[in-house]
């Protein structure tokens, strides 16, 4: 079960994974979430059930908690965050209720306040190769609740023919 790692009025998805942008020079090796109006110290939660393995700081990522989730073994690294997560002990459970930290402005990556997330089954998902990532948008839409019941399983033909 994944959850939403930001909540609330004006919560709302940036970038996907793999997305190439110009200025990066490379595809985009996690997802990024902000707020509408400024995102600066707001609360990062855990996106499942599981532990915190490992706080860091690295010069491009800033502020980074790592976590590792209990039903999948994925590791979720968060990063740019405002300050580094106060953590005394290791291997604290952790939920989707949970704040593991603060969004902020970190690391030389960062363009301005916002959260990135990357996941993988590597303990260190700053480090994994860009087609070990997990994609975190999918993997949270694939644990919501199907609200509206569309007609299911439309094969890709439906879609608009490209130019
Ligand atoms: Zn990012």
């Amino acid at each position: 079960m994944y959850f939403e790692p930001i909540k609330g009025t004006g919560a709302e998805r940036r970038d996907e994974l793999g997305n190439f942008a110009s200025y990066r020079k490379r595809p985009h090796r996690g997802s990024d979430w902000g707020f509408k109006g400024g995102s600066e110290g707001k609360p990062v939660y855990a996106v499942a059930d599981g532990v915190v393995a490992k706080v860091l700081v690295t010069s491009e990522l800033g502020n980074c908690i790592i976590t590792k989730n209990s039903h999948d073994k994925v590791y979720t690294i968060f990063c740019h965050l405002k300050e580094l997560p106060k953590f005394s002990n290791m291997d604290r459970v952790v939920g989707g209720e949970t704040i593991i930290g603060h969004i902020g402005n970190t690391g030389s990556n960062s363009t301005g306040a916002h959260l990135h997330a990357a996941a993988s089954l590597q303990p260190k998902p700053q480090l994994a190769p860009q087609e070990e990532l997990l994609d975190l948008f999918k993997l949270i839409d694939a644990s919501k609740p199907k609200t509206t019941p569309k007609p299911a399983a439309k094969k890709p033909a439906a879609k608009k023919a490209a130019k």
